[in-house]
């Protein structure tokens, strides 16, 4: 039950050590090795507070190749502040990983300061939909190579009305990537994102 034995590498574990971590919480007990070990689909029922950033994180981090510049993973989440909430923790969680950069995408700020960050090389994007969407459509960002994506608070990304949004986003990375889906509630919206857009996704609930 501790931080080393979930199989994270030496960079992670010490920017854990940095944060003062000191125990895996349930989510991140039952996702990290899951997600480290297998390259798989999770529904993850999970409430905001429990760790879920650090529970795809830490996965994200370690599976992704720094030393390409592509973009990789893209994390979509309903508002701004959680885009940038999640940002911030991914970069803490990232410091020891030479060369690996993270970008937020949210509306109510300058597109093109975005697109310059993105264009310099972002192998994580966290976004929400409606900027992503307008970042695809003017062709500013290219997420058709991606492995990972993450639709987090996917409840309250559907309750937001971004379902066509989230499923147009979808359909512009590849088929062979990893979806993994976190959210407080089951709704049936949430239950068709994943019927839809997912390969029998292992479920995870704490
Ligand atoms: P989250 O649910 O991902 O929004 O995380 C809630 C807060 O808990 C954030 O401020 C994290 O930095 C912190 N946190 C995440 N995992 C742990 C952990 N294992 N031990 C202590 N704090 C944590």
């Amino acid at each position: 039950n501790n931080f080393e034995q979930l199989g994270l590498n030496e960079s992670l574990l010490l920017a854990i050590k940095d944060l003062g971590f000191e125990n895996p919480s349930e989510v991140q007990q039952k996702a990290i090795p899951l997600l480290l070990e297998n390259d798989i689909d999770i529904v993850a029922l999970a409430q905001t507070g429990t760790g879920k950033t650090a529970a795809f994180g830490f996965p994200i981090i370690q599976k992704i190749d720094a030393n390409n510049r592509g973009t990789q993973a893209l994390i979509l989440s309903p508002t701004r502040e959680l885009c940038l909430q999640i940002t911030n923790e991914i970069k803490n969680y990232s410091k020891y990983v030479k060369g690996l950069n993270t970008v937020a995408v949210y509306g109510g700020a300058s597109i093109h300061d975005q697109a310059r960050d993105v264009k310099r090389g972002a192998q994580i994007i966290v976004a929400t939909p409606g900027r992503m969407q307008d970042m695809i459509n003017r062709g500013l960002v290219n997420i058709e190579n991606i492995n990972y994506c993450v639709l987090d608070e996917a409840d309250e990304m559907l309750n937001m009305g971004f379902y066509e949004d989230i499923r147009s986003i979808l359909s512009h990375t590849p088929e062979n990537k990893f979806t993994w889906l976190f959210s407080a509630t089951m709704p049936q919206e949430v239950a068709r994102i994943a019927k839809d857009f997912m390969k029998s996704p292992t479920e995870i609930t704490v």
